[in-house]
């Protein structure tokens, strides 16, 4: 029969799968030749029979001779002092082949009993440590295996403490531990779960504890949420013990071996004298940082550089690990990959490269791409802030700090006084952007990632906190309210957009840092990078910023930005009301020569470069002003408004986001769609002319039939008679569209799909009233992620593979792109990397884009030249 306890001396070369992540990191850190204490580990096999049948034969003659090895290696009897000789005891702890919160943590002081806690008192001369060693043992064991709840010992503690008047743990004496350990046994004993006073039994049941709890709810959830397979099991790692709380001349600590927020090289971390790890997350006591034991033990310090340089080389990635001094000794506890930020991850990966001990490629596979935009922006200083007041979805990262400001005109206001705002909204619509252009933070209390706020604020690169669901705002009464608390006009507020979190008040903010080293970064991943880069940029300052992070062109301009705008708007309103067609004429003319203006400016940011224009989606009624502000005005006696109020009430529908918009709007109202590729066009005409290099695409939107294509294509080909053809596409955006891709290939140059609402209609779920609901089915774990953010591979990109595939092979010389917000998320670049031609993002993702499609190639092994 397979073995199924390991001595670390034996696990070398055996895989983190069946020795867990702590397990595996302790034997490759005694094959490194690092002090670790002496520890055997029951492999993840033996958890996973225990599961299976309720039993592991010949499991318990396996551990005891792993036992018989420790006390061998340690020089002390498991739970059984012997004269001057202290017991043996050891600590237990669950450890997955992946890192996973939820399971069964620690039981430390293992193998206590009675007698063991005399001879502990005997060989240490110390019995207050003694009792206390036993109590914790206690409560721990009472936790974590026999299942009662933490505070019932802490209140226990409390009392007891009460009772002889200590204020603090410190001033409670041996006796007072011994009376308190005596009170937790005769708990356990009464509530029916005594706690097994030999050493075996002890053992037994703790190892037998942490097998079960691969079970946990909570365990089973996070693995779900992380598809983490249900049938790995945990190890359990068995060590002997080394104490840090016996005298000056013992202590315990954390390391890292960088700076884990900056990613600045050298050790950093804290150190608290005379403690056992525990004091340390307990907060009891405030630790010391490490370069103080520079001072009073240089020795100990200098070992800590070592250990933190060797734990480097042989792990070839920044460490965070525990350790104890016992007495002047020096013992690794556990080391694992640090956890680090996004600007730290970066600064680690090249430096390390750098050093030569990763390679570039290894370096390029370390960075989260989705992390890379926030890096370019200011985050609140965590250490400095106060507890947030707020909480919703982070959807456009960088913190912001301004005065609340309920409308478009509050804004303004304090833009003019050269004061920053933050714009509060139940939610947005294109009437805002005004508002959210000039605001240095966004904050709506409805709406999901790819609300209009989201998408918008992305694009500006302005931070956005969006989904508030605890806020309720009031923009005519200028407040808002959250929990009672009442935020008015003018009153400061800061937010982050990268963690969703809102706080009332200016806290500090932390600058961004590391573009340098970023660009370093990129430069080394793009040979690696087949699927091209283009940006999502509405407006000319939009493509600028986009060219500058690297984008290959535009894969979508909404022109409908372009509407909205002040000196527009009129005209806009004037062609939904025409009644004869030289009123409309007359609109569209006026129309015509913004939009020429708009493309030129944005095809000569771009020049050299494509640029997708997408002609008109939304429904006309989205132009016009709210049906209750016109009632109002049209009641006290505005004719203008009366008509409006007419036509937007024989516009309004129920379900605007299925109407009249898209292809079906422009197809019946074909002068639109003549004057807005007129005006592209000319532009382009009007740029070669100048010398310049203009690369015009057009796209029309919302297409669900081949029918509606080629009569858009016809309409088109009656202007490029005029001007000559440019590239002619269509979005694949409805289900319908992605079925029927065999037959609207042969029918245009390109496809670009629209994954938001492919999305939107692949789940049937509206994408602007998705933020009430979705972040709670993620926290439930019926969704693993939000798939408005990330792209569900199972459902939408099996539609959108099909109709890439079919698409291809109907039209040879197709070409795939995709521009819903998924075009600027790494996980869902990674999928479509083999799939499409180009992906398409806001202006600061491209640069996640960028890395993401880069780790793709690099995954993939052997990069094709584009
Ligand atoms: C989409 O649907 O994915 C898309 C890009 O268009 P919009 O977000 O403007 O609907
Ligand atoms: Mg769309």
């Amino acid at each position: 029969m397979a073995k199924r306890v390991y001595l670390l001396s034996e696990a070398r070369g055996l895989s983190r799968d069946l020795l867990g992540g702590k397990g595996f990191g302790l034997a490759e850190m005694a094959a490194a030749g690092l002090p670790v204490p002496p520890a055997f580990i029951v492999t993840t096999e033996a958890c996973r029979q225990y599961l299976r049948t309720g039993e592991v034969p010949g499991l318990w003659e396996e551990v005891r001779a792993g036992m018989a090895a420790l006390e061998g290696l340690a020089g002390k009897p498991f739970g059984r002092g012997e004269g001057k000789t202290p017991p043996l005891l050891v600590s237990v702890r669950s450890g997955a082949p992946v890192s996973m919160p939820g399971m069964m943590d620690t039981v430390l002081n293992l193998g206590l009993t009675l007698e063991g806690v005399e001879a502990l008192a005997r060989a240490t001369g110390n019995p207050r440590f003694a009792w206390d060693s036993f109590r914790r043992l206690l409560a721990m064991y009472g936790e974590v295996v026999l299942g009662e709840r933490a505070e019932v010992f802490e209140g226990m503690l409390s009392a007891l403490k009460a009772e002889r008047g200590a204020g603090t743990d410190a001033e409670l004496g041996p006796e007072d531990l011994e009376e308190l350990a005596y009170r937790y046994l005769r708990h356990l004993e009464a509530r029916g779960t005594p706690f097994p006073l030999d050493p075996w039994a002890q053992l037994q049941g703790a190892i037998e504890a942490v097998f079960k709890s691969w079970q946990n709810p909570r365990a089973r959830t996070y693995r779900r949420i992380y598809g983490i397979p249900e049938d790995l099991g945990t190890a359990v790692v068995v060590q002997a013990m080394v104490f840090g709380n016996l005298g000056e001349d013992s202590g315990t600590g954390v390391g890292f071996t960088r700076n884990p927020a900056t990613g600045e090289k050298g050790l950093y971390g804290e150190y608290l004298r005379n403690a056992q790890g525990e004091d340390v997350v307990a907060g009891v006591r405030t630790p010391e940082p490490l370069e103080r034991l520079k001072g009073y033990a240089p020795g100990l310090y200098e070992e800590l550089l070592q250990v933190a340089e060797r734990l480097e080389r042989h792990f070839r990635d920044m460490q965070d690990f525990e350790f104890t001094v016992e007495r002047g000794r020096l013992y690794l506890l556990q080391t694992r990959s640090g956890k680090r930020t996004a600007q730290a991850a970066v600064r680690i990966a090249v430096e390390m490269a750098e050093e030569g001990l990763i390679s570039r490629e290894e370096a390029v596979m370390r960075v989260e791409a989705n992390a890379l935009p926030g890096l370019l922006r200011p985050s609140v200083d965590r250490d400095k802030a106060p507890k947030p007041f707020l909480k919703g979805l982070p959807a456009s990262p960088g913190a912001a700090v301004g005065h609340a400001a309920f409308t478009n005109e509050a804004v303004e206001r304090f833009h003019a006084q050269g004061l920053p705002a933050i714009l509060v909204r139940p939610e947005t619509t294109p009437e805002d952007i005004t508002g959210m252009y000039l605001a240095k933070g966004i904050l709506t209390a409805r709406g999901g990632l790819t609300s209009h706020a989201a998408v918008v604020a992305r694009g500006l690169g302005v931070p956005a906190v969006v989904g508030a669901e605890a806020m309720r705002v009031f923009p005519d009464e200028g407040k808002a309210l959250v929990d009672g608390v009442e935020v008015r006009e003018g009153d400061l507020l800061t937010l982050d957009g990268g963690t969703g979190e809102v706080y009332l008040g200016a806290v500090p903010l932390v600058e961004a840092a590391g573009e340098a080293l970023l660009e370093k970064l990129l430069s080394w991943a793009e040979p690696h990078r087949r699927l091209g880069v283009r940006a999502n940029a509405d407006t000319p300052e939009d493509a600028r910023r986009a060219r500058a992070f690297g984008a290959e062109g535009i894969g979508l301009c909404r022109t409908e930005h372009m509407f909205f705008q002040e000196d527009r708007i009129p005209w806009v309103r004037r062609l939904i009301l025409a009644e004869t067609p030289e009123e409309e004429a007359e609109a569209l003319e006026r129309l015509f020569h913004f939009q020429k203006e708009d493309f030129k400016e944005i095809l000569l940011a771009m020049d050299g470069l494509p640029v997708t224009v997408r002609l008109l989606d939304p429904p006309l009624h989205e132009f016009l002003p709210p049906l209750e502000e016109l009632a109002r005005r049209a009641e006290e006696g505005d004719e203008e408004a009366g008509r409006l109020l007419r036509r937007a009430e024989a516009l309004k529908e129920v379900n605007p986001m299925l109407g009249f918009r898209g292809v079906r709007l422009l197809l019946l109202r074909p002068g639109i769609f003549r004057m807005q590729l007129k005006a592209l066009l000319e532009a382009a005409r009007e740029l070669k002319e100048a010398g310049h290099d203009p690369r015009p695409e057009v796209m029309v939107p919302l297409v669900a039939d081949p029918k509606e294509v080629e009569r858009a294509r016809a309409l088109a080909e009656e202007l490029f008679l005029e001007y000559g053809p440019i590239p002619f596409g269509t979005m694949i955006e409805t289900p319908r569209a992605a079925l029927l891709a065999a037959e609207i290939a042969p029918l245009v140059d390109f496809f670009s799909f629209g994954t938001n609402d492919l999305t939107q209609m692949a789940f049937g779920l509206s994408r602007d009233d998705a933020g009430k609901f979705l972040p709670r089915y993620v926290e439930e774990g019926l969704f693993p992620f939000d798939p408005t953010e990330r792209l569900d591979e199972k459902g939408v990109g099996r539609l959108l593979r099909m109709a890439a595939e079919e698409g291809r092979k109907a039209n040879p010389r197709l070409k795939l792109g995709l521009c819903g917000e998924h075009g600027g998320e790494a996980g869902s670049v990674r999928f479509v990397a083999d799939l499409l031609d180009y992906t398409s993002a806001s202006p600061f993702r491209v640069l996640t884009a960028r890395l993401a499609a880069a780790q793709a190639g690099l995954a993939r092994g052997t990069p094709e030249p584009a």
